[in-house]
C-alpha cells in the first residue's frame, strides 16, 4: 500500500466520516469533564474539509496541501480549543509532508510534526489528560516500528494501537490543562475526549490504506 496523495484524501475524508459517526459519543465524554461541545465541534470541522476538499477537483501534487487544507479549516471552523490544537497539528504535520508518498520514516516525521504542533500550541506534558497523551505514545510506538523495519502502513497501525492505550489511561488522570482542569480530582474516572477523538483519526488513517 502506497501512502500517496490519494491516501491522505482519503484520510480527510475517513476521518469526517468516522467523526460524525462518534459525534454523540465525543459529546458525551465532553458532558462529563468539559462543556459537551467536542463532538459538534469537530464534526463541523470535518464536514466543513470534506466541502473544501469537493471543491478541488484535482488532486494536489503534495501530501502536504491536503493536509495544510485541513489545518487551515478546521482552524477557522472548529470552536473550542481543539480547532486551533489540531488545526496546528495538521499544519505541522503538512511542513514535514512535502512529499508525494511517505516512506515509514516519513510517517514519523508526520506524527511527530502533528504532536509538535499540539504542545507548542497548548503546552500540555503527557500526564495532563489531555490529546498529548494519545499523540505522546504514538508517536514513541510509531518511532519503534519504523526503526524495526515496519512498513508505513504498520507504523501507522503501531501509533493507533498506542494511542488507544494511552487514551484509556487518561481515564485515571487527574486534568491539569483546558476546560476538565477546572474539575482537579473530579475529572478522575473519565476518558479525554480529545484523546479520544485523536484515536479516531489515526484510525481513519489506518482505515484510507485499505487495510
Ligand atoms: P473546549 O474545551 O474549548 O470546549 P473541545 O471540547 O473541542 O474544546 O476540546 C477539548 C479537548 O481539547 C480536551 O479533551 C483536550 O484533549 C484538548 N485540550 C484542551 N486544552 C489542551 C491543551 N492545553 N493541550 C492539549 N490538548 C488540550
Ligand atoms: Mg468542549
Ligand atoms: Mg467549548
Amino acid at each position: 500500500m502506497t501512502l500517496d496523495v490519494a491516501w491522505a484524501q482519503r484520510w480527510a475524508r475517513e476521518s469526517a466520516a468516522a467523526i460524525a459517526a462518534a459525534k454523540d459519543e465525543l459529546v458525551e465524554l465532553d458532558r462529563q469533564i468539559g462543556d459537551g461541545d467536542h463532538g459538534e465541534n469537530l464534526n463541523r470541522g470535518f464536514q466543513a474539509v470534506v466541502l473544501k476538499l469537493d471543491l478541488i477537483p484535482d488532486a494536489p501534487p503534495l501530501i502536504g496541501d491536503v493536509l495544510k487544507t485541513v489545518a487551515t479549516t478546521l482552524m477557522s471552523s472548529v470552536g473550542g480549543a481543539s480547532g486551533p490544537l489540531y488545526g496546528t497539528a495538521f499544519l505541522r504535520a503538512a511542513k514535514v509532508s512535502g512529499l508525494a508518498e511517505l516512506d515509514a520514516h516519513a510517517v514519523v516525521a508526520l506524527l511527530e510534526g502533528a504532536l509538535e504542533g499540539i504542545t507548542a500550541r497548548g503546552k500540555a506534558q503527557v500526564g495532563e489528560k489531555t490529546m498529548v497523551d494519545a499523540w505522546s505514545p504514538a508517536v514513541d510506538a510509531a518511532v519503534l516500528a519504523a526503526d524495526a523495519g515496519a512498513s508505513p502502513e504498520d507504523v501507522l497501525v503501531a501509533a493507533e494501537s498506542a494511542a488507544a492505550a494511552g487514551a484509556e489511561a487518561t481515564i485515571a488522570l487527574v486534568a491539569t490543562k483546558g476546560r476538565a482542569s477546572y474539575l482537579g480530582e473530579r475529572s478522575i474516572g473519565h476518558k479525554d475526549p480529545g484523546a479520544a477523538s485523536s484515536v479516531i483519526l489515526l484510525q481513519a488513517a489506518v482505515r484510507a490504506c485499505g487495510a
